[in-house]
């Protein structure tokens, strides 16, 4: 909206400004961060690590049912989360509240894309959302490679932040796969905004 989004002419700033509630209310970002990561980090350390690869392990199943839903981008996100849980495990850095904020938010990530994708693939809200099945699948394709690369690349960065050295996690995370699964995302963004444009027309 430019300008105008700023400007108090225009109820549009007062929309902008009230989206900030929802990260305070019914448990602010941070608590809620807190308690995400807290879940599941009791997950992987009761599944010795598995609870994330298994995950990842029935993404692979779908991605060979349907190669379209983005499983296979989910199922790296997936691995690289398990991969980083398990390297903060060994090298403790669960003691730094700033680690735990962090792997709440990547937990999320992977996890979503991981829905999305299974979500995508069933045809589930077919009924309900207006975009056609290859927009849905290219949406949760976007989402699941951010999802693989933000948990590689920032779950990384946090261990390195933390810790003296990254061990293994480096090569664990697989990058080379991570940067590979990029391609074709700006077509698929390309699709999925035509589509915006024609599902919600201008006036
Ligand atoms: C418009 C509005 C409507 C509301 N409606 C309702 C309602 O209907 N019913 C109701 O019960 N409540 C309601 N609330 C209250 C709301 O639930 C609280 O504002 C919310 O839980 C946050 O608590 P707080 O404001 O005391 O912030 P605090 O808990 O003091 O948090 C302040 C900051 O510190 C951070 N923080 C808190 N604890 C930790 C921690 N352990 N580690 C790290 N960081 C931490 C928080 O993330 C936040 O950034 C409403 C609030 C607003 C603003």
């Amino acid at each position: 909206m430019g300008g105008y989004g700023y400007t108090k002419d225009f109820p549009v700033e007062k929309i902008k400004r009230d989206v900030k509630i929802c990260c305070i209310y019914e448990g602010t970002s941070e608590v809620l961060q807190m308690t995400i990561y807290r879940g599941r980090w009791q997950e992987h350390l009761k599944s010795r690590g598995r609870y994330y690869q298994d995950m990842a392990d029935k993404m692979d199943a779908l991605h060979a049912k349907e190669p379209n839903a983005g499983a296979h981008y989910a199922a790296l996100a997936l691995r690289a989360l398990a991969a980083v849980l398990e390297e903060c495990r060994v090298q403790k850095l669960t003691r730094h509240q700033h680690v735990t904020f962090r792997l709440g938010t990547l937990i999320c990530a992977a996890e979503t894309a991981a829905v999305f994708a299974a979500a995508a693939a069933a045809d589930k809200y077919s009924e309900t959302v207006r975009f056609d099945r290859p927009c849905r699948l290219a949406m949760a394709r976007i989402f699941a490679r951010e999802a693989a690369f933000s948990t590689a690349t920032e779950g990384l960065a946090l261990v390195l932040g933390a810790a003296d050295t990254s061990g293994t996690l480096a090569g664990d995370v697989n990058m080379e796969a991570v940067q590979a699964g990029q391609k074709g995302m700006v077509a698929d963004m390309d699709l999925v905004a035509l589509k915006l444009k024609q599902t919600f027309k201008a006036k």
